[in-house]
């Protein structure tokens, strides 16, 4: 019984604290209005940005993708796993993607924190390698730069000139600068192009998490190196493709022989069961929307929305997180009270998630409300409104 106590303690402590984490069952597809333990929920919390999750087209691929390749893999890549639907994905991404980069190949991985650990760990594999990491990066990167052989630095949010001295006083044989590209928990942009230009200048690599960018920002929802339209044989691209693209894993595209490395070295990739490849069928259909007219028109409604909730929540009233992103934080502060408000939500049928740490920094509790194209303008006022209403202590 001795050992089950230390567990339960720890469980416990967790409870005091208000750090309990609650998963929701969730009953229906992921769609803004939800049926959740029976309860019809109007939903801010998913990461669905463009609403293909559902979307019928991305679904029948899925179907047919089952029809061609079956249920499952059956072995990873470097086994018998790796698919004609997986090959032709990574060759779309490269052309996707391929124009910011030099002589790019892609990579697909099951999951975007598997990419993440592949590209820290192969690339920073060497104890001379040096990762300067930004302090508000995913977890994902946190713990590929724990695995990586290589030294840690971490510099502050957004801080060019702090990241200038750091890089100039180092001497790393390889040298990694690595930054969410739309940060997570607060929905900002991080200044990739002035990021860049202190990689060049000091001979660094940048590895750059678009989760939440790519298929929302740019033109074509090529993410974020469109959206700054950048271009460098210096990056390193990291998306996902469960969020925007609206099914599951991730890629990496970069320099064919960074792949190539990645592919050889890479233990998150190597040693795990592909992906289903019905799964990489699908995201061939996801990729033609994001690229396509009806990608242009959902993200353009999404950004309007954006444009909306900015104008109808009330600042006097709530503490938000300066952002032009589907990513809306309002910061709150401490445990019990976010999830007192987030149960005074719940109260008027909508889920906005609580977040707390060691998500966010210690007193940033917040509420991280998601928007999506598949949101109604008339769905965003209604959470405006709840919010502009709601009693707070
Ligand atoms: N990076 C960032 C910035 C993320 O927000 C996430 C997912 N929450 C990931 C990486 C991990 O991606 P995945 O969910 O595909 O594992």
């Amino acid at each position: 019984m001795k050992l089950i106590d230390a567990i339960e303690s720890q469980l416990r402590q967790l409870d005091e604290q208000s750090l309990t984490r609650e998963r929701r069952v969730v009953e229906t597809p992921c769609k803004p209005r939800l049926m959740v333990g029976g309860r019809a929920l109007l939903a801010f919390a998913s990461n669905d940005y463009l609403g293909l999750a559902a979307h019928p087209r991305v679904v029948d691929a899925l179907r047919e993708g089952a029809d061609l390749y079956g249920a499952g893999s059956g072995a990873s890549h470097l086994i018998s796993g790796h698919s004609v639907a997986h090959q032709r994905l990574e060759d779309r991404l490269a052309e996707f993607v391929g124009p910011h980069l030099e002589s790019a190949r892609a990579l697909s991985f099951c999951t975007g924190y598997m990419a993440n650990l592949a590209i820290l760990t192969a690339l920073g594999a060497d104890g001379d390698a040096q990762i300067f990491s930004e302090s508000l990066n995913h977890a994902s990167l946190i713990d590929g730069a724990r695995l990586a052989r290589a030294s840690v630095k971490v510099y502050p949010h957004a801080d060019l000139a702090a990241l200038g001295a750091l890089l100039a006083a180092s001497n790393a044989t390889t040298k990694l600068v690595v930054t969410d590209s739309v940060f997570s928990m607060d929905g900002d942009i991080a200044p990739l192009p002035e990021l860049l230009a202190l990689c060049e200048r000091h001979d660094a690599w940048l590895v750059i998490d678009d989760a939440h960018g790519f298929g929302v920002l740019g033109a074509h929802g090529r993410g974020a190196l469109e959206h700054f339209d950048l271009r460098s044989p210096n990056i390193v691209y990291m998306g996902t493709l469960g969020k925007a693209a609206g099914v599951g894993g991730a890629f990496v595209a970069a320099h064919a022989s960074v792949i190539e490395l990645m592919i050889q070295r890479g233990r998150p990739y190597i040693y795990t069961t592909a992906a289903p490849p019905a799964l990489a069928h699908a995201l061939l259909a996801s990729i033609d929307i994001i690229g396509g007219d009806e990608g242009a028109s959902r993200r353009a409604h999404l950004q309007s929305l954006i444009a909306a909730f900015d104008e109808q929540l009330d600042l006097t009233r709530w503490q938000r997180v300066p952002s032009n992103t589907a990513i809306q934080a309002i910061v709150i502060g401490t445990n019990e009270e976010v999830l007192r408000i987030g149960a005074g939500l719940h109260g008027h049928g909508l889920w906005v998630p609580a977040i707390r740490p060691p998500t966010v920094p210690e007193g940033t509790a917040r509420l991280r409300a998601t928007l999506s194209a598949a949101h109604t303008h008339e769905e965003v006022a209604q959470l405006a409104a709840v919010l502009n209403d709601l009693e707070r202590t």
